[in-house]
């Protein structure tokens, strides 16, 4: 749009979620969130405000349309926020707001089709001239003298937003859903346990949504297995960088570990053994790292590691919490979620995954915690996840940017 139009200049509007049930701490989760958003937009050129109730970020006068809709694409990434509107910023005077809502309709696929529509305006500012429901009638009034278009107030096809801040009004039709939640970094930070598997990314993605910041680590049966899952842990890390950045993955060598499970003889032990020292493994890097709790995605019953009597299993491992934010979806619901965020297409290639190298032909869905513990004082299994912690690589994800 040319500079001085009746339209005003382009800006995305990004109203909040819970942040604004956060009574006291609404300041501090705010400032969380500012920052967290100008980091995703650190290549586009933008100015971040704070309005009353809602965030607003101004783009230089003449930015392209595909620009300003990029901004509101990339920030709808960001958790904390739901709902991301492209928007103009208006004068704040009635006839401003008209012209430019006739402008901002005019080539809508809406006019052409003659589509039923309303106007509803809200005032943040209450010494506006005009009431609200009197600015819906003086601009929806216009549109129909202009295009013709029908009123509708209970089923619109199209609805035309104004809302009038203290500065300025702010005129918008449609708009995108944000991921909701808090913003990262707000509740802390936890260690993922990433396979390459469809779960654990959808599990880390959750928790991030939680307000905390994600790091990653993934086993891999090397130097026994390829590298591919490896490529994919960091494909995925590399997807889920949107949602939070600065995103760090690192990658245990754990074949040789698993080659000693195996030899302990425990054939229907060796996976949950396996699982223990995982978990003990990311709680000592947990430790370095001052991650606060352990994030897996494990889901009630969905195979025989994850009975309750399992699962407590691997709880009594640790002494950081394990957050399993899947325990009660079907597989079906976490598949349509890792669709939706875009990790699934990952997770779907084909890999060596560590576990497979000890399949055993049927495995203990009732394991004794004393049995497993055996197990591990003859593979000194205190020690080994030192050792395991010391061993880690990580892989140079400080720039994700894609
Ligand atoms: P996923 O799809 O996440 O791999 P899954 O249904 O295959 O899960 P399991 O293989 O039993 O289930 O793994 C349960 C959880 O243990 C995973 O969600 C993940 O958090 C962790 N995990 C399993 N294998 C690995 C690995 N190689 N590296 C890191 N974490 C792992
Ligand atoms: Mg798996």
């Amino acid at each position: 749009m040319t500079a001085g139009s009746a339209l005003g200049e382009p800006c995305v509007l990004l109203k909040l979620g819970e942040v604004v049930l956060k009574g006291r701490n609404r300041e501090l989760f705010e400032m969380r969130l500012r920052s967290n958003i100008k980091g995703a937009l650190k290549d586009y050129r933008v100015e971040v405000r704070q309005r009353h109730g809602v965030i607003a970020l101004f783009l230089p006068e003449g930015t392209a349309d595909e620009v300003a809709e990029a901004v509101a694409k990339r920030v709808s990434d960001v958790p904390g926020i739901v709902l991301v509107h492209l928007a103009r910023r208006i004068a704040k005077d009635p006839e401003a707001i008209t012209k430019a809502a006739i402008e901002l309709i005019k080539d809508s696929d809406e006019v052409s089709r003659n589509a039923r529509f309303a106007v509803r305006s809200r005032r943040r500012d209450k010494r506006f001239p005009l009431r609200s429901n009197e600015l819906d009638r003086l601009v929806g009034g216009t549109i129909n003298d202009t295009y013709g278009l029908p009123v509708d107030l209970s089923r619109p096809e199209l609805t035309v937003h104004i809302e009038v801040d203290k500065d300025e009004a702010f005129l918008f039709t449609g708009g995108l859903p944000g991921q909701g939640g808090l913003p990262v970094g707000s509740s802390g930070r936890a260690l993922a346990l990433l396979s390459g598997g469809i779960d654990s990314p959808v599990a880390a993605y959750r928790m991030m949504r939680r307000g905390l910041r994600v790091d990653f680590l993934h086993f891999s049966g090397i130097p026994f297995t390829t590298s591919e899952s490896i490529y994919k842990a960091y494909a995925l890390v590399r997807n889920l960088d949107r949602f939070q950045g600065k995103s760090r993955l690192w990658v245990v060598p754990f074949g040789k570990a698993q080659q000693s499970i195996k030899a302990s003889g425990q054939d229907r032990l060796a996976v949950i053994a396996q699982r223990r020292l995982m978990l003990k493994t990311a709680e000592e890097v947990a430790h370095r790292i001052r991650a606060e709790a352990l994030v897996t995605g494990d889901s009630l019953g969905q195979v025989s590691s994850q009975t309750l009597t399992n699962i407590t299993a691997q709880d009594n491992a640790v002494d950081l919490p394990i957050l399993r934010p899947l325990i009660g979806l079907d597989k079906t619901e976490i598949m349509a979620e890792a669709r939706r965020i875009g990790t699934l297409q990952i997770s779907e290639l084909p890999d060596e995954d560590c576990c497979t190298l000890l399949a055993p032909r049927s495995a203990e869905t009732r394991a004794k915690i004393e049995d497993l513990k055996q197990i591990e004082r003859r593979l000194d299994a205190e020690d080994l996840a030192v050792q395991l912690a010391d061993s880690i690589r990580p892989y140079k994800l400080d720039d994700f940017q894609q």
